[in-house]
C-alpha cells in the first residue's frame, strides 16, 4: 500500500479577490479522486478575510476579557467577533467559532500577513471547500475533494497539527465499529479521524512558516471519496462533549 502527498509548486502571495482555483489548476496536473488540502490562510486571503488591528473597536465584553488576560483588547475582539462561545480566556482564548470549530483564537492569525494586519478564518469553512472544489472539478474536468486545513494544538500533547475545518467531497470520519480486529474481535468503539489525519499528513509539507507551499494533493488514496459531506460530522454532540462541559463548570468557578 501507498500514496502520495504533492506540494504545489509556484502559488504566489495570494490577495483579496484572487482567484484561488485557476492558480491552484494553473501549477498542477489533476487526476480522478485526487484530495486537494488547502492551507484556510490563503482561502481567508482571497476571501478577503484581512483586517487592520488599529481598525477594530474593542466592544464591552472584549474590554472585559482584556482586564482579566492583559492581552490586546482589539485583538480579543477580533476572535469574539468569529465566536459562538468562549471556553477558555487566560492563558489564550480558546472558543467554538461560529461554524462549530474549537481552537484556540478562533483560527484569528499574525502570521503569514503583512505586519500590523489580522487574517480571519473563512466564515463558513465547508461552503470555502465547496466552491474549490466545485471550480477546480469544472476546471480539470476531475473528481476532486477538497480539505481546508488550520493549524490547531491539542488539549494533551505538546505540538500543533494539521486539522480539518471544512471539507467538500470526502468522509471525514471512518467508522470501524462492527469491523473485526486481527483475532475477530468485533470493534466497538474505534471511528477514525481520516480528515485530520490528510490534513496532519499535508501540513508536514505546508509547514509554518515562509515554505510558500499551502496547497498539497494526496493522490492514490480514494476510498474516502463521498458526496454530500461536512465537517460538522466531526464535532461531538453538546451532550457527548464532556470536555466542554467540564471548561464551562471551570469558568462559573472563577
Ligand atoms: P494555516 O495553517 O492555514 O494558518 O497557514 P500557515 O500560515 O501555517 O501557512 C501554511 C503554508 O502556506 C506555509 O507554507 C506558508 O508559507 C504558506 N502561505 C501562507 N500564505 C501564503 C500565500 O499567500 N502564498 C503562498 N504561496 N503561500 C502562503
Ligand atoms: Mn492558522
Ligand atoms: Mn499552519
Amino acid at each position: 500500500m501507498k500514496f502520495e502527498a504533492i506540494a504545489v509548486e509556484n502559488i504566489p502571495l495570494i490577495h483579496n479577490g484572487d482567484n484561488l482555483p485557476s492558480i491552484i489548476y494553473e501549477n498542477i496536473e489533476f487526476q480522478d479522486r485526487d484530495i486537494v488540502i488547502v492551507a484556510s490562510t490563503v482561502v481567508a486571503k482571497a476571501e478577503g478575510e484581512i483586517f487592520r488591528l488599529e481598525d477594530i473597536t474593542p466592544g464591552k465584553v472584549a474590554l472585559e476579557i482584556a482586564t482579566r488576560s492583559g492581552k490586546d483588547a482589539r485583538f480579543i475582539q477580533s476572535v469574539l467577533s468569529r465566536s459562538r462561545e468562549v471556553l477558555v480566556e487566560k492563558p489564550f482564548m480558546l472558543v467554538t467559532t461560529l461554524a462549530g470549530h474549537t481552537c484556540v483564537n478562533a483560527g484569528v492569525d499574525e502570521s503569514n500577513i503583512e505586519d500590523g494586519f489580522l487574517l480571519y478564518p473563512p466564515k463558513n469553512p465547508d461552503a470555502s471547500a465547496a466552491r474549490l472544489g466545485e471550480e477546480l472539478e469544472k476546471l480539470s474536468g476531475k473528481k476532486l475533494s477538497v480539505i481546508v486545513t488550520d493549524t490547531n494544538g491539542r488539549a494533551f500533547k505538546i505540538g500543533q497539527t494539521g486539522a480539518a475545518i471544512g471539507i467538500y467531497k470526502i468522509k471525514p470520519v471512518k467508522h470501524w465499529i462492527g469491523e473485526k480486529d486481527l483475532f475477530g474481535k468485533v470493534l466497538e468503539i474505534t471511528e477514525e479521524a481520516i480528515a485530520d489525519e490528510l490534513a496532519g499528513t499535508a501540513n508536514l509539507l505546508m509547514g509554518e512558516g515562509a515554505g510558500g507551499t499551502p496547497v498539497v494533493v494526496i493522490r492514490g488514496l480514494d476510498y474516502y471519496y463521498n458526496e454530500n459531506t461536512s465537517i460538522r460530522e466531526m464535532y461531538r454532540s453538546e451532550e457527548l462533549d464532556i470536555i466542554k462541559k467540564g471548561l464551562r463548570c471551570l469558568q462559573k468557578k472563577n
